[in-house]
């Protein structure tokens, strides 16, 4: 069992120390580590057994730790997206610094960064006064943490985990580049291309867009419950014991063993904070042999929650 309580101090205390931090954000739980000390940072791809070619997002209290990340002059752009969105839910993607060691970034000459909304993310990045990288807290490829008990179930070597309750938001923050005046899609969330429009004056370009990007990380597998995961509309298969994941009300026809309803009242924001939480109940319950689920619509807040379902579900899937 991972220590696990709310003590910011000691969680500072480890993190200065190079120990890894379980900690609470308003998408998911991260596994933290001083972002600027490459033998902290190095411990993160061992305990998630995450490969080195994918980059890790670095976290900030202020702006005055941005300036130390990306590389003067900064895109005016950057800090219009900023004080638009920031703290919350965007990791922004621009040239980095040489502070940055290259394993952040899996070599690359970019670091994606953002500032968190969660008081007890930002206080753990204040008290322990350096950036914190912090990737998921679950195994590499499988479901991404919401509650404290998600990340005990899977990682064993983190000195603390900051218990910040469930997460609100609920999926992994929209990723946007920002390059030569333009803004570029890597990674669909909660906050809306057309949310970004609205304050830059122009739709970023889409994942692949400009062909000078490269999100690596971003694969096809990804998200996935030990289980297998199948859509519903692509017909239910004979197997003994389903679960279903409805996108909305229960009208339990089928002889389901497990029913959970991402949102009764048909709201993308409630689905999307409750997608993790129900993949992991579907994993934990023993009865449960294989997951179906609901597509859900593909607008808006609709696009990210199918992004995350379809990569998990998609090694059964081809
Ligand atoms: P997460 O697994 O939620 O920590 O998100 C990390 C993902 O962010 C990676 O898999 C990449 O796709 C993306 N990312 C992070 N840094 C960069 C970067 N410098 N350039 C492009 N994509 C990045
Ligand atoms: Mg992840």
């Amino acid at each position: 069992m991972i220590k696990t309580g709310t003590d910011i101090a000691l969680a500072a205390h480890y993190i200065r120390q190079g120990e890894l931090v379980a900690l609470p954000t308003e998408t998911v739980y991260g596994l933290g580590a001083n972002a600027l000390d490459a033998i902290a940072v190095a411990k993160i791809f061992e305990a998630k057994q995450r490969p080195t070619f994918d980059p890790l997002i670095v976290h900030i209290a202020d702006m005055e730790m941005l300036g130390k990340l990306f590389l003067s002059p900064i895109d005016p752009l950057v800090f219009t997206l900023a004080k638009a969105f920031w703290p919350g839910p965007l990791t922004i993607v621009f040239k980095k610094t040489d502070l940055v060691p290259d394993l952040v970034t899996s070599g690359l000459d970019t670091v994606g960064v953002r500032m968190p909304s969660h008081p007890m993310a930002l206080e753990l990045i204040r008290t322990s006064g350096c950036p914190i990288a912090a990737p998921s807290a679950n195994l590499f490829s499988q479901l991404s943490p919401t509650r404290p008990e998600h990340v005990q179930k899977q990682l064993t070597n983190v000195a603390y985990l900051l218990d910040g309750g469930s997460t609100n938001v609920g999926i992994e923050s929209t990723i946007v580049a920002v390059e030569n005046g333009e803004t570029e899609m890597l990674r669909p969330g909660i906050i809306t291309p057309e949310e970004i429009a609205l304050v830059t004056g122009k739709m970023p370009l889409a994942h692949g867009q400009s062909n000078k990007i490269v999100a690596p990380g971003l694969l096809k597998h990804h998200y996935s419950p030990r289980k297998p995961l199948y859509f519903t509309d692509s017909g239910i298969k004979d197997h003994k014991h389903k679960g279903l994941i409805k996108w909305t009300f229960n009208n339990a026809e089928i002889d389901w063993v497990r029913t959970i309803v991402l949102s009764e009242k048909m709201n993308l924001v409630e689905a999307a904070a409750n997608l993790f939480g129900a993949l992991h109940a579907m994993e934990e319950d023993e009865r449960v042999e294989v997951i179906y689920a609901d597509k859900l619509p593909l607008e808006g807040i609709g696009i990210a929650i199918m992004d995350r379902l379809t990569k998990a579900a998609y090694q059964y899937n081809v």
